[in-house]
C-alpha cells in the first residue's frame, strides 16, 4: 500500500500552491518571473547562461523555475513541505480507518467473505490510495476479516517513521514535481522572439492568432540592444547597438535576409514573416540592464558572434557608466 506516496503526491500539489502564492518569482504574472529570471542571470553573471536564454528563453526559464524550486524546498520553504507531508500523512491515516471501520460493520451485518471485504475497502480508499501488495489471493486462507483489519492498522501506526524523512529527493519522484507542474502553468504561453532583439513576446496565450488572423501581434515592453542577436553592419565587423524600438524610428535601412534587399525599419512590416507579425513601437527607450548587459560581457559577445563593438557599433561612454545596482534597479522600475 503506497501510503507515504500518496501523501508525497499530494505535499507535491500543496506545496506548489504554496509556492505560487509566495515565493517572488512564481506568484505574480509572466513577466514578474521574466524580471526574476534576468535579475539572476545578472547575479549569476554566466556568459553561457545568458547565451542559453537568449537563444532559448522557455528552455532556460524551465531551468531556472527547476532550480530555483530546488533551492526553495531546501531551505526557506523546508519547514512548510514537512508540516504539509505530516498533515497529508495523518489525512489518510484518518480516512483508511474510517474505511476499515464502515467495511468491517457492513461486512459483519452481512456476513460477507474476505474478497467482498478488500472490493469494499479499495473501492472506498481507491481515490487516496492504490494498492501494491495487498490482493484478495494472498489471503484466501484468511477467514476473519479482523485479522487483515489489524494488519493494516499494524501497517498504519509504522507509517510514523517515514514521517521524519520527507526530503526534497523524495518530492522529486511525486507523480507531479512541484517544477514540472509549476512549469506546466508559468510556461504554456507565447515564447516568439522579436526577430530583430530576441524579447520574447509576453502575449500569456500560447501560438495566440497574429493581427493578420484577426488576434493580436507579438510584442514585449522592452526591447534589447541588436547586437545580443548578432545583428552587424553588412560587409563589416561592426555590432548594430541600437535597440530595435529606437531603430523602427529611424530613417535607416536593414536586410531582412542574406540578399541585397533592403527594407526601410520605419516599415519593417513590408519585410514579411516574421517581421510582419510584430507590433514593435517607435521609442527612444533604452533599458539600462540590456546596456550594462552588452558592457559586461563585451568581450564575450565579440567572441561569441565573431564581430566587434567598433565603429558605427562603438558603446557610448553613458552605457559603460551604468552599475550592476543601476541595472537591477531598472528591472524594478520597468517590470512593476
Ligand atoms: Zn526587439
Ligand atoms: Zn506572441
Amino acid at each position: 500500500m503506497s501510503q507515504t506516496s500518496a501523501a508525497i503526491n499530494q505535499t507535491a500539489i500543496d506545496i506548489t500552491g504554496e509556492l505560487k502564492s509566495n515565493a517572488p518569482a512564481f506568484k505574480e504574472n509572466r513577466l514578474n518571473l521574466e524580471k526574476h529570471v534576468l535579475k539572476s542571470l545578472a547575479e549569476k553573471k554566466d556568459f553561457q547562461r545568458y547565451i542559453h536564454y537568449i537563444k532559448n528563453p522557455q528552455s532556460y526559464t524551465e531551468t531556472f523555475i527547476t532550480e530555483q524550486v530546488e533551492t526553495l524546498l531546501g531551505t526557506e520553504y523546508k519547514d512548510k513541505c514537512q508540516s504539509f507531508f505530516v498533515t497529508n500523512i495523518s489525512n489518510l491515516q484518518t480516512h483508511i480507518r474510517q474505511a476499515l471501520h464502515e467495511v468491517s460493520k457492513k461486512i459483519k451485518s452481512q456476513n460477507r467473505d474476505i474478497v467482498y471485504w478488500l472490493q469494499e475497502f479499495t473501492t472506498i480508499i481507491k481515490d487516496k490510495l492504490t494498492f501494491g501488495t495487498i490482493s484478495s489471493e494472498n489471503f484466501t486462507d484468511v477467514k476473519d476479516f479482523d485479522f487483515l483489519k489489524e494488519q493494516i492498522e499494524k501497517g498504519l501506526d509504522g507509517i510514523g517513521a517515514d514521517l521524519k524523512k520527507l526530503s526534497v529527493d523524495k518530492l522529486k519522484k511525486s507523480r507531479q514535481r512541484p517544477d514540472q507542474i509549476l512549469i506546466d502553468q508559468l510556461c504554456d504561453c507565447c515564447w516568439e522572439k522579436c526577430p530583430f532583439c530576441g524579447a520574447v513576446c509576453t502575449n500569456t496565450v500560447k501560438d495566440h492568432k497574429t493581427a493578420k488572423e484577426g488576434g493580436i501581434d507579438h510584442s514585449v515592453p522592452f526591447h534589447r540592444s541588436g547586437s545580443l542577436k548578432g545583428w552587424h553592419y553588412r560587409h563589416t565587423v561592426q555590432m548594430s547597438l541600437d535597440f530595435c524600438t529606437t531603430k523602427v524610428a529611424s530613417d535607416r535601412l536593414f536586410h531582412p535576409d542574406y540578399s541585397d534587399r533592403t527594407v526601410p525599419f520605419k516599415t519593417y512590416r513590408s519585410a514579411g514573416p516574421p517581421y510582419d507579425t510584430w507590433s514593435i513601437t517607435p521609442d527612444l527607450f533604452q533599458l539600462s540592464y540590456w546596456q550594462w548587459v552588452v558592457c559586461t560581457f563585451k568581450d564575450d559577445l565579440e567572441k561569441h558572434f565573431n564581430l566587434k563593438y567598433e565603429g558605427r557599433g562603438e558603446i557610448p561612454k553613458a552605457w559603460k557608466e551604468i552599475t550592476f545596482e543601476e541595472a537591477i534597479r531598472s528591472l524594478e522600475e520597468m517590470y512593476k
